[in-house]
């Protein structure tokens, strides 16, 4: 799910990041693997005992595995992004994308036969190139950790489902993009962006229907712990919001990683809220609380569409450069490359090796506006759990301690990492901000709840 949301957001246009749902904990990884016992719904039923952390800490070797851990996945984020630019280099350079051109235009002389020839190539190519390196990124290292569960059949069946919704999705993608390019050459960076809009929706209204159910299942968490569901039924009542308990769902993440998570996806009618179902169980129900206190932040708070918005206008920036880039690079090398103009198919490699490198540029800003609603559901959570939890600071600040020992999360990110990757606060500093933030206490206003108020 997350993988076909990455390649999408590096090949086609850089405001598809946004379909990553905003989660609880660091972005979720989806391709992980079986043979774990199915998680039951049994939270650890004694409050914790220590008094609450402060900060983010671990045992010595704790530690060493999560600095180790955090250290390759960053490492395989910047080889993926230089690995993807060298594929998109050798397919346009080394002629491949004209020889895929050349076969399509051989067998229609319509643009959109062509696009269904031309298109499925080129990704299943991509995609059989990447094969070692996604292996040993989503299943050798994390079974190297212990963080998946995850056989090897299970993963190579959800690499197959990727694939084929990438071959649907892109196909389509592509013959919008060059039916846009053809007919208007000086402005498609314009027409196209505005195209993406609608596209972006829908996918993203969508995606909760036919992608997620591809690789998980979902039932309400009303059937297997409707106690669990009255208490945030209490907690959202408190603050005069309204989820129906259909839209809060739990996912067996448990047959595929031993991660936790949580996170709100879809728009309008699909919009719901995700529970994984190994958070569930490590977590007690206070803590699960503060975790749903925080997605149900995203969903009252409206940050999938606010986060679309702002990355959209991030974007409109990247592809005009793009534009540029792209019109140059032909002019320099068109003749010497095949490549007859922005509106042959055979300079499809050429688009995305700037438009990866345009997204890996904007990789910040998009960070930087996910980390600032990131904060604001934490506090939200806070807020909205103020006088249903006993102790609501130190419930997050557990949930967080917890989240960090499972997930692995580094204690110590360099902070050129935190402003390129995270799209969360480091974990650290969400604790230190969980157990400082109580304006109950001073006689301050709660920002985002107000329980008084009708
Ligand atoms: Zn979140």
């Amino acid at each position: 799910m997350m993988k076909i949301c990455l390649w999408l957001t590096a090949s086609v246009v850089l405001i598809l990041v946004c379909m990553a749902a905003p989660g609880w904990g660091a972005t979720p990884r989806i391709a992980q693997q079986a043979n774990q016992p199915k998680a039951e719904n049994v939270a650890p039923a004694e409050p914790r005992l220590p008094p609450p952390p402060d900060r983010y800490e671990l045992s010595p070797q704790k530690r060493a595995e999560a600095i180790a851990y955090s250290h390759i996945r960053y490492a395989l984020y910047f080889a993926g992004v230089a690995l993807a630019l060298l594929i998109y280099f050798v397919l346009w350079r080394g002629g491949v994308a004209v020889a895929f051109r050349n076969w399509a235009r051989r067998l229609s002389r319509r643009h959109f036969l062509q696009c269904l020839v031309f298109a499925p190539l080129f990704f299943v190519t991509v995609e059989l190139v990447e094969f070692p390196f996604d292996f040993y990124s989503d299943y050798i290292v994390e079974h190297r950790f212990g963080l998946s569960s995850e056989g090897l059949g299970s993963w190579a069946a959800d690499w197959g489902k990727s694939l084929v919704l990438l071959v649907i999705v892109g196909t389509f993608i592509v013959w919008i993009f060059y039916a846009i390019v053809r007919r208007s050459p000086r402005r498609w960076w314009f027409y196209f962006w505005a195209a993406t809009i609608p596209i972006i929706l829908f996918l993203m209204f969508i995606e909760p229907y036919v992608v997620e159910p591809l690789f998980f299942k979902f039932t309400p968490l009303q059937a297997s712990d409707p106690a669990l569901v009255a208490q945030i039924e209490k907690m959202l009542h408190r603050a005069h919001l309204r989820i129906p308990p259909s839209r809060i769902l739990e996912m067996n993440a448990s047959s595929k990683t031993k991660t936790l998570n949580a996170y709100v996806s879809g728009l309008g009618e699909s919009k719901r809220v995700v529970v994984w179902d190994t958070t569930l169980k490590k977590l007690t129900d206070d803590e699960t609380l503060l975790v749903l206190g925080h997605e149900t932040g995203h969903y009252v708070l409206h940050h999938i569409l606010k986060e679309f918005v702002l990355d959209e206008l991030i974007s409109l920036g990247f592809i005009a450069l793009g534009f540029v880039a792209v019109k140059r690079l032909i002019r320099r090398f068109g003749d010497r490359t095949g490549i007859e103009g922005e509106g042959d198919l055979a300079s499809f490699p050429l688009m995305l090796l700037v438009l990866t490198a345009l997204s890996f540029f904007a990789s910040p800003a998009v960070n930087a506006v996910s980390r600032h609603y990131e904060h604001q559901a934490d506090q939200f959570a806070l807020e909205v759990t103020h006088d249903v939890v006993p102790d609501p600071n130190a419930a997050e600040a557990w949930a967080f301690q917890i989240l960090g020992e499972q997930d692995l999360s580094d204690p110590d990110p360099n902070p050129f990492i935190v402003f390129w990757l995270y799209s969360h606060p480091p974990i650290d500093q969400r604790i230190r901000f969980a157990m400082s933030y109580h304006p109950w206490t001073e006689g301050k206003p709660m920002q985002f709840v107000h329980p008084g108020e009708p």
